[in-house]
C-alpha cells in the first residue's frame, strides 16, 4: 500500500523540522508547500491524504492554496489540522472550519501532534476499509443481477433454440386466454409439427437434427410479425404459436408461410422419408375462449388438429371444427 500523503503548509523552520520527524518515524510522505509557486502544478489534490496548515501564514495566497487543493478532489473532502496560536483560534476556525477535523496550538508539541496524526490515520484506514467493503458490495449485487437474470432466461428459454420454452408458453396462453376472453377477441393457436423428424435424425444424426430444429425455429418467428405474436418450443420436435387478435383466415396466412417457409428452406429430408425436404404440419386452431376454457383446451384442440394433418398425409395444415366460438 502507498504510504499516507502529508502536505504541510507552513514556512516555520521549527514546525518543518518536528514534521519531518514524525513523517520519518511514522512511515508518511511529508510535502512542504509554503507558497503557489509549490502548489502548482506538482500537486495533485487526490494523491493528498492529510493537510496540516499554519494559520501564521493565512493571506490570500494561503486561501488560494487551500481551495486549489479542496476544489481539485473528486474524493470526498480532504482532512485539514490547523497550526494555530491560542489567539487565534476563532479566526482560523472562521477561515477554514469546513475543512478542519482539529486544532493543535502552537508552539507544536510533538507527541501531541503526533498522537492526533495517528488516530487519523486510523480513521482514514477505516474510511478506505469501508470504500473497499461497499465495492465489494457493488460487484456482488452486480454479479446477484447477473445470475438472477441467468436463472430467468434458463427458465422460459429453450437451450438448443433459443426461443421461449414450454413454461414460458404455457404462462403466456395463460395471459392471452384471459385477455382474449375479456376482450371478446378471437385467439388462435398453431401446433406446428416436423415431419418424419426421427427418420431425419436416424438418418443425418441428432446434431444435424439439432441444426435443423433452430432453423425451423427461426423460419416460424420470422412468419410471426405482429409484436404479440408468441412462438416457442413446447417439446422435443413441436413448436407452438399464439397469434392474439387474430381470426381463422388470419391465422391461415401465418400457418401457409410456416409451412412455404420451413419447405423453402430446403433441408433435404431422409430418402425414406416420404418428402424431398424437411416439412411440417399444422394443426390450427381459432377460439374466443369462454371463462370455462382453459388453455390446455387449446391446446388439445390444436393439438388434435395436427394430428389430422398427419393422418391427412403431412406437410399441410388442418384446422380443428368443432371448437366452440370456432371463427
Ligand atoms: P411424425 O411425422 O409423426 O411427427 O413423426 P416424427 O418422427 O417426427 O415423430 P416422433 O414422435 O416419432 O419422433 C420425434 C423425433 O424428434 C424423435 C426425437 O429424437 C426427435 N427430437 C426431439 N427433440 C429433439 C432434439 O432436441 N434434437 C434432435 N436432433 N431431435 C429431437
Ligand atoms: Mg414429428
Ligand atoms: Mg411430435
Amino acid at each position: 500500500m502507498k504510504p499516507t500523503h502529508l502536505v504541510l503548509v507552513d514556512n516555520d523552520e521549527y514546525n518543518i523540522a518536528v514534521l519531518d520527524g514524525i513523517a520519518r518515524k511514522m512511515n508518511l510522505d511529508l510535502t512542504v508547500i509554503n507558497s503557489r509557486d509549490d502548489c502548482d502544478p506538482k500537486m495533485r489534490a487526490n494523491d493528498i491524504d492529510i493537510i496540516i496548515l499554519n494559520i501564521k501564514l493565512m493571506s490570500e495566497e494561503c486561501n488560494e492554496i487551500i481551495r486549489t487543493i479542496q476544489d481539485g478532489r473528486t474524493k470526498p473532502i480532504l482532512p485539514m489540522i490547523i497550526l494555530t496560536p491560542t489567539n487565534r483560534v476563532s479566526e482560523a476556525i472562521r477561515t477554514y472550519g469546513i475543512y478542519t477535523i482539529d486544532v493543535v496550538y502552537e508552539p507544536v508539541k510533538t507527541e501531541i501532534l503526533q498522537l492526533k496524526l495517528r488516530m487519523l490515520l486510523d480513521l482514514i484506514a477505516a474510511e478506505h476499509r469501508l470504500a473497499e467493503q461497499v465495492r465489494q458490495l457493488q460487484s456482488l449485487d452486480e454479479l446477484n443481477k447477473k445470475m438472477r437474470r441467468k436463472i430467468q432466461e434458463i427458465a422460459l428459454f429453450d437451450d438448443l433454440t433459443g426461443i421461449p420454452n414450454r413454461r414460458h408458453l404455457n404462462q403466456e396462453l395463460h395471459k392471452y386466454c384471459r385477455h382474449a376472453h375479456r376482450d371478446k377477441e378471437p385467439l388462435s393457436v398453431l401446433m406446428v409439427d416436423l415431419d418424419n423428424f426421427k427418420g431425419f435424425n436416424d438418418y443425418h444424426g441428432h446434431i444435424a437434427g439439432d441444426h435443423a430444429l433452430t432453423d425451423v425455429a427461426r423460419t416460424i418467428v420470422s412468419c410471426c410479425r405482429r409484436p404479440l405474436d408468441f412462438v416457442g418450443r413446447y417439446g422435443g420436435e413441436e413448436f407452438l404459436v399464439l397469434l392474439p387478435k387474430t381470426d381463422h383466415n388470419g391465422a391461415m396466412e401465418i400457418a401457409k408461410a410456416i409451412l412455404e417457409g420451413v419447405w423453402k428452406m430446403g433441408i433435404p429430408h431422409c430418402p425414406k422419408c416420404g418428402f424431398q425436404y424437411l416439412s411440417v404440419s399444422i394443426g390450427l386452431v381459432t377460439n374466443v375462449p369462454s371463462t370455462s376454457l382453459q388453455s390446455e383446451q387449446l391446446i388439445d384442440w390444436a393439438d388434435q388438429a395436427m394430428y389430422e394433418a398427419k393422418r391427412n398425409g403431412r406437410n399441410q395444415i388442418h384446422t380443428y371444427q368443432n371448437a366452440d366460438n370456432s371463427l
